[in-house]
């Protein structure tokens, strides 16, 4: 028996291709609705009928050039009756979920689908309620849990960097105490870097949690985030003299503009905007600066994708980077409080 994906659904006639190991060509790339993610809820409801549906598609995804020993790399493997592969090389048996976002996870595949086709297919995203109540979940706690593993997932470790002309700039998020005087009333600075394309409209955006206002770790993020050469553009504060140790092209405002600040720098304004309705209208303002550094991945993950009218382009790119991100189990996305939900649970 073959360990190649089950194949006898008429979506993956692509994927059947690739599965059997054909070469893979560059412009063949390029996911297609209706053949490689389903375009609509009917598709996606037809197509992922069942839990070999999911786990099938999912195996797609994980080993796009087929099956990969997570031991000792080799492609040879068996399938067993329960659905899992064994290492022809190795004997290794593994899951298509062993080592990704659903390790261990215990609900069935197909209620992660309908969760990540859920937050996908919401322009704006959906609260922790709102995903409770969309699939039954008996605790909010569990909904919660969910939507932080998706965000763990949201922007690729290997993602590309910022190019051409990027507005440098910060901003500040929230402030909102919980009603306790003195708590967590300190706004957030949150770096946004920005590309402003030839077009005049913007590209993609990477934002960042700062520890303090206007310090270095602006141009240390800078670094991490925007290909060298760029030329990036600030509001002339001092820091930002030092973006030209790291390569790049430093544009400062003029002084006389600076007084126009939002005209001279409105893309992170423009981002900053976006943020802050975003969090007021689909979050509540709720957000504890422990978790927000995830919040700013998901804001990330829409804003970059907000050109494509493709809902379940969205939902096959979650899917694919959740299959390869590392387990996070609960403990860790509490950061061991264990009571630091921060969105509201009334309401
Ligand atoms: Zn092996």
């Amino acid at each position: 028996m073959s360990c190649a994906p089950g194949r006898n659904r008429t979506y993956d006639l692509h994927i059947r291709l690739s599965a059997v190991g054909w070469p893979v060509v560059a412009g063949d790339l390029r996911p297609v609705g209706g053949r490689d993610y389903p375009r609509t809820y009917q598709e996606f409801r037809s197509w992922f009928t069942d839990e070999w549906a999911c786990r099938e598609y999912l195996a797609e995804l994980r080993w796009p050039h087929g099956f990969s020993c997570p031991d000792c790399g080799s492609g040879d493997c068996w399938r067993t009756g329960t659905g899992l592969w064994m290492c022809s090389g190795c004997g290794l048996k593994t899951s298509v979920t062993a080592g990704t976002l659903f390790h261990r996870s215990h609900t069935p595949l197909s209620t992660w689908f309908a969760a990540i086709w859920f937050v996908t297919s919401q322009k704006n995203g959906v609260s922790a309620r709102g995903l409770q109540e969309a699939l039954g979940f008996g605790s909010y706690e569990t909904a919660w849990a969910w939507l932080h593993k998706l965000r763990r997932a949201m922007v690729r470790p290997a993602r590309e960097l910022l190019s051409g002309v990027v507005e440098l700039d910060q901003s500040f998020l929230g402030g909102r105490s919980h009603g306790k005087p003195g708590g967590a009333s300190k706004k957030a600075p949150i770096t946004i870097a920005v590309e402003r394309l030839a077009s005049g409209r913007l590209g993609r955006v990477r934002l960042d949690l700062a520890e303090v206002p206007n310090a270095m770790d602006q141009v240390e993020f800078a670094a991490e985030v925007i290909a060298p050469g760029t030329e990036i553009h600030t509001d002339g504060a001092l820091v930002f003299t030092r973006l030209s140790d790291h390569g790049f092209t430093h544009r400062p405002t003029p002084g006389y503009l600076a007084n126009d600040l939002d005209a001279v720098m409105p893309g992170p304004h423009l981002v900053s905007s976006l943020l802050k309705r975003w969090t007021a209208g689909t979050l509540h303002h709720r957000i504890s600066r422990q978790h927000l550094p995830y919040y700013l991945d998901e804001f990330t993950f829409r804003f970059n994708r907000r050109t494509s009218r493709a809902r379940g382009l969205l939902f096959y790119r979650l899917l694919q980077q959740a299959a390869d991100t590392d387990p996070h189990p609960l403990s860790e996305l509490i950061g061991g409080t264990g009571s630091d939900w921060d969105e509201p649970r009334d309401d």
